[in-house]
């Protein structure tokens, strides 16, 4: 008994830097109010980058017409016909298709980056029958990029997975142009590059007009506020601006050290871009397995999981899918299918491991939706303040994986954002046609004001 309960502090021990204090979050939601701030203020390089994405204004239902969307996200390429008639948006799965970036495209070069973009696009236009119709394309691009119009990009740098050559300091929209040219089987008509956030609110606000925000939970995440007015001087005088938070780059200036753990400094180590994207590694699903497996390995190696055998598969790094998370954490699931998980994954668990391994999951995914939510409740605050209000209601655009199917991520955010933000009424909107619709209403909005 006395043993037992000596585990079991060693293991709340271990998991108390992952659980967060309300003190602790407010700090965060300061500290996101703080780089906001900051971003817009910045000339130069700054943690939030707070870029400007050309968009003024969200659909009114009058947008007509075929369009291309065509999304490169942090695991997939998505090409999507999509037909806008008056108010009527048409899509279902027939005219869509998803392309997996195997990793040599995401670590080559830029030219092949772009010639597999190039030919995935050709595929779907024969898919289509349209290879001959040379259409309007909106394309959202799920990486920084600093904009100086709608339909051009520069990519700051690649987070996530990828790290093609050539490509930071170039634009995005450009290099795909030439991929098309040399490709020589098609011709279209690209009219505007979004981030994948900005493309969520545009998608969310054609169904809810007081969607003004998009967020996303997936590789990746980012945020982009629909309401702010842009202050950086070049932009004085426009009324009002979509800007992209890329709120992932908060901590990168060690504003986050106090929350950051050792598991986390480890997984960071071990990314393919260490010291940046702090807040992204806390929170998106690229990274959450591998915090989670940080534990377990620390677990283990003080004899309190997996009879204190650290094994290869405990040893190889990415085995722990975010999607496991998402498994083992649901309600349905019984403790035995918790160990058939683990064993999938080479894990051999008795049944006090799976226990601990599901405390493990639930600590890391509460603690990345109770950031999203500090996150969220900064920015709704922001705008409130802005407009003068005691009272703001809202609406968030989500989109990605983490957000739409994990059990427990979307209620922990709510939560936090009404405990963090009371002056607000947030509501949640999980975006249907994902992103890729967004990219095709961003360039029939652009293309209204030509
Ligand atoms: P992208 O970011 O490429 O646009 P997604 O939104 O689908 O694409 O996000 C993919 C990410 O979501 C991956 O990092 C993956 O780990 C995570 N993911 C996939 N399935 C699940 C799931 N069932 N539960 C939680 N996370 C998931």
């Amino acid at each position: 008994r006395t043993k037992l309960a000596s585990q079991r502090r060693q293991v709340d021990e271990t998991l108390s830097p992952l659980r967060l204090s309300g003190e602790q979050l407010l700090l965060v939601k300061k500290r996101m109010r703080g780089a906001l701030e900051a971003g817009l203020k910045s000339k130069g390089p700054s943690a939030v980058k707070m870029l400007p994405s050309y968009v003024y204004q969200t659909p009114d239902g009058t947008e007509h017409g075929k369009y291309l969307a065509l999304g490169l996200g942090g695991t997939n390429f998505r090409a999507l016909l999509v037909d806008l008639k008056k108010g009527l948006l048409q899509n279902s799965r027939l005219n869509h298709k998803i392309y997996p970036t195997p990793v040599e495209i995401m670590q080559g070069s830029g030219e092949e980056l772009f010639d597999h973009i190039a030919q995935c696009v050709g595929d779907f236009l024969d898919y289509m029958g349209m290879k001959s119709a040379r259409l309007p394309a909106g394309l959202t691009f799920s990486f920084p990029c600093e904009q100086a119009g709608i339909d051009t990009g520069t990519l700051v740098s690649w987070t996530k997975g990828f790290k093609a050559t050539d490509c930071e300091g170039h634009d995005v929209v450009g290099m795909l142009r030439e991929a098309i040219k040399r490709r020589n089987e098609f011709d279209l008509d690209i009219v505007s590059v979004v981030n994948d956030a900005v493309g969520t609110m545009m998608s969310c606000a054609y169904e809810d007009p007081q969607c003004e925000i998009g967020l996303i939970a997936g590789t990746g995440t980012n945020q982009d506020d629909g309401a702010e007015r842009e202050k950086k001087e070049e932009h004085a005088g426009i009324p009002k601006m979509c800007i992209n938070t890329e709120w992932g780059g908060l901590g990168d200036d060690g504003s986050l050290d106090d929350i950051i753990t050792h598991y986390d400094s480890e997984v960071d180590q071990n990314s393919l871009n260490p010291g940046k994207q702090r807040f992204e590694k806390l929170i998106s699903g690229m990274y959450l397995g591998e915090v989670v497996r940080q534990v377990l390995l620390d677990l283990t190696r003080g004899g309190l999981l997996f009879r204190g055998q650290v094994t290869e598969a405990l040893k190889t790094t990415g085995i722990f899918h975010t999607k496991y998370l998402s498994q083992i954490e649901s309600d349905r699931l019984a403790l035995l299918q918790v160990r058939s998980v683990l064993q999938q994954l080479g894990l051999d668990s008795t049944c006090d491991d799976s226990i601990i391994v599901k405390e493990v999951c639930g600590a890391v995914s509460h603690r990345a939706a109770q950031l999203s939510g500090a996150g969220v409740a900064a920015v709704v605050d922001k705008i409130r303040e802005n407009r003068g209000l005691d009272h703001l209601d809202i609406t968030v655009g989500v989109d990605g994986s983490l957000y739409k199917l994990h059990p427990h991520f979307s209620g922990v955010l709510q939560q936090t954002v009404n405990m963090l933000a009371p002056q607000c009424t947030v509501s949640l909107l999980p975006s249907e046609g994902g992103s890729g619709t967004g990219a095709a209403l961003t360039a029939a909005v652009a293309r209204k004001k030509l």
